[in-house]
């Protein structure tokens, strides 16, 4: 093995692709309990790894040499073995977070900053932080002076990260704070990526605040370890074109729009032109029901069918990596709004009116396409992250949608 990732349980993770795609070499993953830790740095065999949970602290003590920023922050997430067979441990979390901030359009310089969490990376964070010119940074634990009972007290914060795991896939409906209550909140930094907009990224943005997730982090901190392994330069557009390669890999990408705007179609041939399995949101809820949309907003009206929408919905924007298809009202509740962006690249299908069809959509049937397209454009424009025209042929809207996307 000549490099890899060493933690304890380490399930799906990026970082052998992000290093194939950085640097074209393989890389492990290295499971370990902590009685195993001895053996495998005394045996040494690997040219490089990086250090993840619980390890980062543990590390140092086998390291011969530390950075000196490793030094500051306290513990090490990357471990190169020399020439002469010592180990020189560096942190290279710290350079990533930098590069995050740099890329997000958040300002941390003279602000006030509060970072929740206390583990490894919370430490290169408030490092960092403090280089970056913050005025205070002020860290949050379960355990300490500043917890989650007193974190209103510091509600005059201008800048949060979340360098805890809570809100990660599959528990993405948790959070630690209420970031409605920062009235002077001006960014918020999620470290955590999967989902791609967390329950605080998604609070913030509903008030208009700059957020950001920290996959540019991972890949970031991942091109600054390649670079000690292997001595390779990686400039900015090296690791953007890895971090869009993930992100969009890791992205569903989903189609909103007016009823009988294309979805289904346009959906088909997207998933097969991306071999990507496609998920419909009606088909998903006659799936689950036994009954179609039609039938239960006939049956029970349409409030009750956007409720089953919700549920359906709260679980589709889970996945990772499908197209996905919805119903043309899916974006009337608040709640589904935040849920569609959850995950997905959320684009808006637009159709000319006249052209829509209408057969079998009570909705459409009943109040008509036009009064229907009124109370909804301002609904769909808040969703959307791209609006892509499908008045022509459903070819070039595939391949609009996947250039408007960037790959
Ligand atoms: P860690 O060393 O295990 O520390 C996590 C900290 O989070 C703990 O020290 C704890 O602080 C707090 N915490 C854990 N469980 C909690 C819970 N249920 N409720 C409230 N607080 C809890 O892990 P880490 O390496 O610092 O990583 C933290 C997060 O950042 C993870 O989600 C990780 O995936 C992410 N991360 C991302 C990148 C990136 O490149 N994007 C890099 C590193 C880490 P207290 O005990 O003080 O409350």
């Amino acid at each position: 093995m000549e490099y890899g990732l060493l933690g304890r349980r380490l399930g799906h993770s990026y970082s052998p692709e992000i290093h194939r795609l950085l640097g074209g070499y393989e890389y492990e993953l290295i499971e370990k309990e902590p009685e195993e830790l001895d053996g495998f740095f005394s045996d040494r065999e690997f040219k490089g790894i990086n250090v993840t949970i619980p390890y980062k602290i543990a590390a140092l003590k086998y390291c011969d040499e530390l950075s000196e920023r490793a030094r500051r922050i306290g513990c090490v997430n990357t471990i190169v073995k020399r020439a002469d067979g010592s180990l020189y441990g560096d942190n290279t979390d710290y350079e990533g977070f930098v590069y995050l901030i740099n890329h997000s359009g958040i300002k941390v310089e003279g602000k006030q900053c509060l970072v929740l969490g206390t583990g490894g990376a919370s430490k290169a964070v408030c490092t960092a932080l403090m280089d970056l010119g913050a005025s205070q940074v002020l860290t949050v634990s379960r355990t300490g002076e500043n917890n989650y009972i007193n974190i209103y007290n510091n509600v005059d914060a201008n800048v949060i990260v979340n360098a805890t795991p809570v809100g990660m896939f599959p528990s993405c409906d948790e959070s630690l704070v209420n970031v409605v209550r920062f009235q002077r909140l001006t960014g918020l930094v999620d470290l955590i990526y999967n989902p791609a907009h967390t329950k605080l990224m998604l609070q913030a943005e509903r008030d208009y605040v700059p957020s950001a997730n920290g996959l540019r982090m991972l890949v970031s901190q991942a091109a600054a370890s390649s670079k000690l392994f292997t001595g390779n330069n990686y400039t900015d557009e090296d690791i953007e074109r890895v971090y869009k390669a993930i992100d969009f890999k890791m992205k569903n990408i989903l189609l909103i729009g007016m009823p009988g705007c294309g979805k289904t179609t346009v959906g088909k041939l997207l998933a097969e032109k991306l071999n990507r399995e496609l998920i419909d949101t009606d088909a998903e809820i006659e799936k689950r029901t036994g009954r179609s949309p039609a039938e239960i907003i006939k049956a029970e009206g349409e409030a009750e069918f956007r409720r089953i929408e919700t549920e359906a919905l709260r679980d589709i924007s889970l996945l990772s990596g499908k197209i996905i298809s919805c119903g043309g009202g899916i974006i009337s509740p608040k709640e589904n709004r935040g849920l569609l962006k959850r995950n997905s690249n959320v684009v808006w299908l637009q159709r000319e009116i006249s052209a829509l069809a209408s057969e079998g959509r009570p909705l459409s049937q009943i109040i008509g396409n036009k009064e229907l397209y009124r109370y909804r454009e301002p609904l769909y424009m808040e969703s959307a992250e791209y609006i892509i025209n499908n008045d022509g042929n459903v070819n070039d809207t595939v391949n609009k949608i996947i250039e408007a996307i960037g790959l």
